[in-house]
């Protein structure tokens, strides 16, 4: 297994919602301050763990800037509002506007966790083939590695609008699934953890490659972070594992 960085450990553990039990103490030693993505009670964006060009030619500078900077920051921004909006329902038992807040919780809060796993899902490094034991549980449950690409490339295509191809853990059945979101928190199978995901609303790829998603999917799998995928379905397996062995009092 390749080492974690300290940023993809901690958004490994940030996002365990079905294992937090397991994974607090392990994102308490895991926390530097400077890079906390949760911060005096706020969510907060996390830098880009490269530069904005170090994904082209797949994917251009200015599509990496505007994405992080802009659209990545809207989401974080949308999450505290609505979070503050209802603790401040709650302090006044005000619930008029419940429904609206819910809903801007789901949007921006899937929106952020997911563009939190998008950054890390590619590298200037990435492209080539899975290996290992990740590649082996592609295998097992997509017949093949390619087998897998296809799927994920034709779900990745196939999104009605604004939408994502996820890669993604169920821990129950420690399955791979994969998984297709309309905007950010619709089509969802609850309990799943994600591995990899791939944006694909236009402002993901628009200003490159205009209205074809079709070549953006196909130029993606050149900067697939494997290692990011590989160390993250490691640890949720692990996790899994211990907390069958626990259920089982074994
Ligand atoms: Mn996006």
């Amino acid at each position: 297994m390749t080492e974690f960085t300290r940023r993809e450990m901690l958004l490994a553990f940030a996002s365990l919602p079905a294992l937090s039990g397991l994974a607090s103490n392990a994102l308490a030693a895991a926390a530097p301050g400077d890079l906390l993505p949760y911060r005096d009670g706020k969510y907060v964006l996390p830098a880009l763990p490269y530069d904005y060009n170090a994904l082209e030619p797949s994917i251009d500078e200015q599509t990496m800037k505007l994405h992080h900077d802009k659209h990545h920051l809207g989401y974080v921004n949308g999450l505290n509002k609505a979070l503050d909006a209802l603790a401040d329902a709650r302090s006044k038992n005000d619930f008029a506007l419940v429904k609206h807040w819910e809903r801007e919780l789901a949007f921006n809060g899937s929106g952020h966790f997911l563009h939190c796993i998008f950054w890390l899902s590619m590298g200037p490094s990435g492209g080539g083939d899975p290996s290992g034991n990740f590649a082996q549980a592609l295998t097992r449950e997509f017949g093949s590695v390619t087998g897998f690409r296809a799927h994920f490339s034709a779900a990745a295509k196939a999104v009605e609008g604004s939408g994502w191809a996820i890669l993604a853990y169920e821990p129950l059945a420690k399955k791979l699934m994969v998984s297709m979101a309309e905007k950010h928190q619709n089509l969802t199978e609850w309990g799943v953890i994600p591995i990899l995901a791939l944006d694909v609303w236009e402002h993901a790829y628009y200003l490159k490659y205009q209205n074809d998603r079709a070549a953006y999917v196909d130029n993606w799998w050149k900067v697939v972070n494997w290692n990011f995928a590989q160390d993250r379905f490691s640890l949720l397996d692990s996790l899994a594992n211990e907390a069958e062995k626990r259920i089982s009092g074994q």
